[in-house]
């Protein structure tokens, strides 16, 4: 089938006045205020309760917070953690950390982010930063291990209290915090 192209009239024929009407366009934009974000110098400031990709922290004298219990691993959906405790023989580190993970990967390809780990961990050692620009070359670079993950996380400098945060909101909505050894102060 032959198409019939429609002849064009005189004005479009003309170069100027397509011209004139694209730089009416970019002037009608010129003096608007700009909507580009300059990525990366500015970032988004995400919402309270966001959940970014997980990390591990340090206690305030410098050591890991986890102690190889392997909670997160096994309830992570997506298997995105992989736990090598240290084995019956480690010594311990220090304090309460007695077996601090021979190796901690997270596979951030595959996490979700859905703050399972966070809220699963008894020792408050994993948690979800505000981190939405994951980047890598290859997949490799995308399983961290260990020591990024606690380079990330870095050192929490002012106590963590999530588990009685977590009892006072109990207490607060009147359910299951009866009998419990906890102390809250009020
Ligand atoms: S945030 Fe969810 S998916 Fe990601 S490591 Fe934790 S439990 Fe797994
Ligand atoms: S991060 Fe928390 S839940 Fe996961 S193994 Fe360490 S102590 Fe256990």
């Amino acid at each position: 089938m032959i198409v019939k192209r429609r002849a064009l009239s005189f004005w479009e024929r003309l170069y100027v006045p397509a011209l004139l009407g694209g730089i009416k366009v970019t002037l009608g934009h010129f003096f608007k205020k700009s909507v580009t974000m300059q990525y990366p110098e500015e970032k988004w400031t995400v919402p309270e309760g966001y959940r970014g990709a997980p990390y591990l922290v340090k206690d305030q004298e410098d050591r890991t917070k986890c102690v190889s219990c392997q909670l997160c691993e096994f309830v992570c959906p997506p298997r995105a953690i992989t736990i090598t405790p240290p084995g019956p023989t480690a010594s311990a580190e220090a304090g309460n950390v007695e077996k601090m993970p021979k190796e901690f990967e997270i596979n951030m390809l595959r996490c979700i982010f859905c703050g399972f780990c966070q809220e699963v961990c008894p020792e408050e050692a994993i948690f979800l930063m505000k981190d939405y620009s994951l980047t890598g070359t290859n997949r490799e670079e995308m399983i961290y291990n260990k020591e990024k993950l606690l380079s990330l996380g870095g050192i929490h400098q002012d106590p963590i209290q999530k588990w009685k945060q977590k009892l006072r909101e109990a207490r607060e909505q009147g359910i299951g915090a009866e009998g419990h050894s906890d102390k809250v102060d009020p």
